[in-house]
């Protein structure tokens, strides 16, 4: 496995929309899954989709952490990995959260976001099967997040209001929500 790269915006490719899928069985991709998994780790984050390594497909991974204090706010949601092709939203909760996000694609900001509160999303799994998650809370805003990018959707986009990590009280660090920063989280990452 190789961490790869973590693309900005200055590279076109995590502005375009993604390709679906179609072989999952491509020796390719399975390589591409067991490298993001090993990136995500590494940045830390909790969640990376393909197009921040500058593959333009439809994959994305996402792992809650799972220390002592994410297992108890996250139960069982806490230190799952997810590998998800061809990712879609088919439900979502009428009710909407607002939320602090960071991106690893775009280090040292942060944003106000609204999401939706419950998801549920459908996918293969790496090995072709169809799988449906329902995520709610932190991981369905790491889900709506993560799709997003598969649409070339920055959260810079939707979020109501944008800061530098500078900028940041110690008291609003707490309550990050994004996909960077998981090792300093005390209760979330
Ligand atoms: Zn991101």
């Amino acid at each position: 496995m190789t961490v790869r790269t973590i693309i900005t915006p200055e590279n076109p490719v995590l502005r375009k929309k993604a390709h679906r899928v179609t072989d999952v069985s491509d020796p390719k991709l399975q390589t591409l899954i067991d490298d993001m998994v090993e990136t995500m780790i590494e940045a830390p984050g909790v969640g990376l989709a393909a197009p921040q390594v500058e593959v333009s497909q439809r994959v994305i991974v996402v792992r809650l952490p799972d220390d002592e204090g994410s297992v108890e706010e996250y139960g069982d949601q806490a230190g799952v990995l997810y590998t998800l092709v061809n990712p879609e939203l088919v439900r979502v909760s009428d009710e909407v959260v607002d939320g602090i996000e960071a991106c690893l694609s775009i280090p040292g900001y942060y944003g106000s976001v609204s999401r939706h509160q419950a998801v549920t999303v459908q996918a293969l799994d790496r090995r072709g099967k169809k799988v449906r998650v329902k995520a709610k809370d932190w991981l369905a805003r790491v889900f709506q997040h993560e799709i997003d990018h598969l649409d070339g959707v920055l959260f810079i986009d939707r979020a109501t209001e944008i800061w530098r990590a500078a900028e940041e009280s110690a008291e609003a660090d707490d309550e990050i929500t994004g996909e960077e920063a998981a090792a300093n989280q005390k209760t979330e990452r």
